[in-house]
């Protein structure tokens, strides 16, 4: 065993206290110490926390940030959405692969760099992106590409790569990316201007019940996508019998479109720490924990010394702002690469140090999350609305939006209009007039809500962004009349299936078929049949899978195939003879060939 390993593998469990519930950060700082977590490491951490060496490999393998095979000191990963795809992926994939001189997935000879391709990294507004190492590389071409590999191998720092900041807080110091807001239209509600300490102070003048009861009558909604009410997530946490409770702000948005989160991140932290501490004190938690997305790791130490300064002003720690009792404090916890950690009980799962992998619900996290004890998760953007609700009371909240769904919404909008980026707009504004603002003139389809939310067609462009209608998360992709909506469907139906975590059947099994069976139509072996397939394979998941990933992942084919059925129709057709050309003898045997190391004898109609 070799001294550095164990000297450095150890020491860093012990800087987490040998703490198994800490078991992906240990895996985080082993893999960028070593460019992975392997076998030796992984005995080493087993041993030191106290844990079959299998659940160590078991967490390694789930993540995509980490690996059990070594990996170059410098990490490419190429964002592989659809908006990325759209203006360019494949020729700036080329020009890398040409650079390095290896393919998506491996590593040069002499060890420098690796090559991978990744989920949406929330940059859809400045695609094609990547990141490097945790350095974001945007609006990509295949010469800039040449250049940054180019540049790579002469200094070899990523961290060198940004000269040209992007705008506001990118270009502070404890950041210095090249990422920019692009906020279009900021609006009354999260982009108001905030005092530190008002909402705090404001809340602790009242009772934690009537900050909840305020909460109540702004009908203030979780912005997630659900549409829960807020304040009754806190009540039952608050009513749920154990005192030792915790807020956790889900900074997970991985729902590919989606990038609010990063600007509120960037130029709003104060709102959302103030939103975390006043959920602490309505529900009686002492311990808030950011759970902040691997792809986000170039904002963690901005975002560590705003806690601090919090901390140092007394709107964080023991007796915040003077109130003896009123303790409340904040920990960021980094993911490691999964779309699923965006499912609440999943998130709480990997806080606690595991695989990402949802649980079953009852009991629901208000009763037993984190480590056991009543949880309440909120949304980046909730916590926001949360402060202004208490900055400027209930009443002047539901000034803004409609009866059912007051307030305002953050939309990110991408792909094909004249302005990507961060709208925030009233709700039950019609999509019209956000395709207006964004001067999507030629729209013939918009994805709202992102893959797990519809696809919306011109017909229904007079209907409102709101929660009985149109409902979102925030993600709205905008296409126009070039595009394949079938191989997009298909591009989702791929994320889908690297992104199921596998429990369940329906959603590991159903999410393969599908993809399959929307790729066998796209190469032209469709049959009519094929339809009904792809909506009673959608319908089994969404009705059985456990969590919203797979009661979610068919709707990028059960809203085509309502809304657009003619790009299905049009590809598939019965053979004459009644034969299935969609099965193909020579692909079914090949593997078995390579097997056998013969080829097989048919006889081809
Ligand atoms: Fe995992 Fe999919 Fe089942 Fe959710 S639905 S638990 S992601 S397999």
């Amino acid at each position: 065993m070799t001294t550095r390993v164990q000297s450095t593998v150890l020491r860093i469990c012990r800087e987490h206290k040998n703490d198994r519930t800490r078991l992906v950060d240990i895996a985080r700082a082993v893999q960028a110490e070593f460019g992975c977590v392997g076998e030796e490491a992984t005995d080493l951490i087993a041993g030191a926390v106290g844990i079959p060496r299998v659940e160590v490999e078991s967490l390694v393998s789930f993540y995509s940030f980490l690996s059990t095979e070594p990996e170059g000191g410098i990490v490419i990963r190429l964002c592989d959405d659809v908006v990325d795809r759209m203006v360019g992926y494949d020729r700036v994939l080329e020009a890398f692969e040409e650079e390095l001189g290896i393919g998506l997935g491996e590593t040069t000879p002499d060890g420098k760099f690796t090559l991978k391709r990744t989920a949406c990294i929330g940059m859809c507004d400045q695609a094609p992106a990547a990141l490097i190492n945790d350095v974001v590389v945007r609006k990509l071409r295949p010469g800039f590409a040449r250049e940054i590999v180019a540049e790579l191998r002469e200094h070899g720092d990523p961290g060198e790569l940004a000269t040209d900041f992007g705008d506001g807080n990118n270009a502070h110091k404890l950041v210095r990316s090249v990422v920019h807001n692009n906020v279009r239209q900021p609006g009354p509600v999260i982009f108001s201007p905030i005092n530190r300490s008002e909402a705090i102070r404001k809340a602790l003048a009242m009772s934690p019940a009537e900050v909840i009861r305020a909460v109540k009558t702004a009908r203030l909604r979780g912005r997630g996508g659900a549409g829960f009410p807020c304040g009754m997530k806190w009540e039952f946490t608050r009513a749920s019998g154990d005192d030792d409770k915790v807020v956790i702000c889900n900074a997970d948005e991985g729902e590919p479109g989606t990038f609010k989160d990063r600007v509120i991140l960037t130029e709003l932290p104060d709102r959302v720490f103030a939103g975390m501490t006043i959920a602490g004190y309505a529900i009686g938690a002492r311990e808030g924990i950011l759970y902040l997305r691997a792809e986000y790791a170039y904002l963690r130490r901005f975002l560590e010394a705003v806690i601090e300064r919090r901390r140092e002003d007394g709107l964080l720690g023991a007796s915040i702002l003077g109130k003896v009792g009123v303790d409340f404090d904040i920990r960021i916890q980094m993911g490691a690469g999964a779309y699923v950690c965006g499912e609440e009980t999943a998130l709480i799962s990997s806080c606690e140090g595991l695989r990402g992998d949802p649980k079953n619900r009852p009991p629901f996290p208000a009763q037993r999350g984190y480590l056991g004890r009543p949880t309440s998760v909120n949304n980046v953007e909730t916590l926001c609305c949360v402060t202004k609700v208490m900055e400027e009371g209930p009443a002047s909240y539901c000034e803004h939006g409609t009866p059912a769904s007051s307030g305002t919404k953050l939309l990110s909008i991408s792909g094909d209009c004249h302005r990507p980026g961060v709208y925030e707009v009233e709700f039950g504004i019609p999509l019209r007039d956000v395709l207006e603002l964004c001067g999507a003139e030629d729209a013939v389809a918009v994805q709202v809500g992102g893959p797990s939310g519809q696809m919306v067609a011109p017909d229904e462009f007079d209907r409102r962004i709101c929660f009985d209608d149109l409902a979102t998360g925030g993600a709205m992709i905008v296409f126009g009349p070039e595009r394949d909506l079938l191989e997009v469907v298909h591009q989702y139906l791929d994320f889908f299936e690297d992104e199921s975590c596998g429990y369940c059947t329906p959603c590991r099994v159903g999410t393969v078929l599908l993809r399959r069976c929307v790729g066998k139509i796209l190469e032209g072996r469709g049959e009519p049949s094929d339809l009904d397939q792809l909506e009673r394979i959608a319908g089994t998941m969404k009705s059985t899978s456990r969590c919203g990933l797979g009661q979610t992942a068919g709707n990028p084919v059960l809203s085509t195939l309502e809304r657009f059925r003619g790009i299905y129709e049009s590809r598939v057709k019965a053979d004459p003879e009644g034969l299935r050309r969609a099965f193909d003898l020579s692909a079914a045997v090949k593997t078995a060939e390579g097997i056998a190391g013969r080829e097989s004898v048919h006889a081809e109609h």
